[in-house]
């Protein structure tokens, strides 16, 4: 028996999420990885219609797979959006087939697709953690990061720009610039004088009507 066990070409370990299933040996394309098994489930019977937990797998309008038995090896398979796997449903034979879908190395995690049900309820509320949904995240991190670094870096630029106009500025008027903005200060308060006296006039206006 350890003889057939030894053969099997995975083994439970540890994977980001908790435990999964990694192959031990090459895994060719398209062949038999491991079956999905476990007590039938009849929609039909009320009894079993009420189970509910995350290892049952529909095969048909009437029948399911409730895969959280321990002997089930293949209920450590974890989702992946882009996978190396697939789950191959006889719904015949009422059986479910783990198959390869592309050649899988010694170490490397086996994975299939839940499904869109299966993602939309468990995996989208927390954040799919596959590899191609990190490598996603990743990527809009670093594109976010290379956006801030820009910006930043432009407002740099704009400030350096600005001291350097004003420091020329500054430079060319010099002397001249002080005489100049008392000639200014003066507009301003008359101005300002004007602007008060117009106020006047008008809530007199206003009382008057
Ligand atoms: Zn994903």
């Amino acid at each position: 028996m350890p003889a057939s066990t030894s053969a099997k070409p995975y083994r439970i370990g540890r994977s980001k999420t908790g435990l999964g299933l990694f192959a031990t040996q090459p895994i060719k394309k398209g062949v038999k990885i491991v079956q999905y098994f476990g007590p039938l489930l009849d929609s039909k019977n009320e009894k079993h219609d009420a189970i509910e937990n995350k290892y049952l797998f529909q095969i048909s309008k009437r029948w399911t797979v409730d895969g959280s038995i321990r002997k089930n090896i293949a209920r450590y398979i974890n989702h992946a959006c882009k996978p190396n796997a697939e789950s191959d449903v006889n719904a015949a034979k009422k059986k479910i087939i783990i198959r390869s879908i592309k050649k899988i190395e010694p170490g490397e995690e086996i994975n299939y697709d839940y499904g869109t049900e299966y993602f939309k309820e468990y995996l989208k509320p927390i954040g799919c953690k596959c590899d191609s949904c990190e490598k996603k995240r990743k990527k809009k991190r670093a594109e976010a990061r290379a956006e801030k670094l820009k910006a930043k870096e432009k407002a740099e630029r704009k400030a350096l720009k600005k001291e350097e106009k004003a420091k020329a500025k500054a430079k060319s008027s010099g002397k001249a610039a002080s005489g100049k903005a008392k000639t200014t200060k003066a507009a301003a308060k008359k101005t300002s004088a004007a602007t008060k006296a117009k106020g006047r006039t008008t809530k007199g206006k206003s009382k008057k009507a």
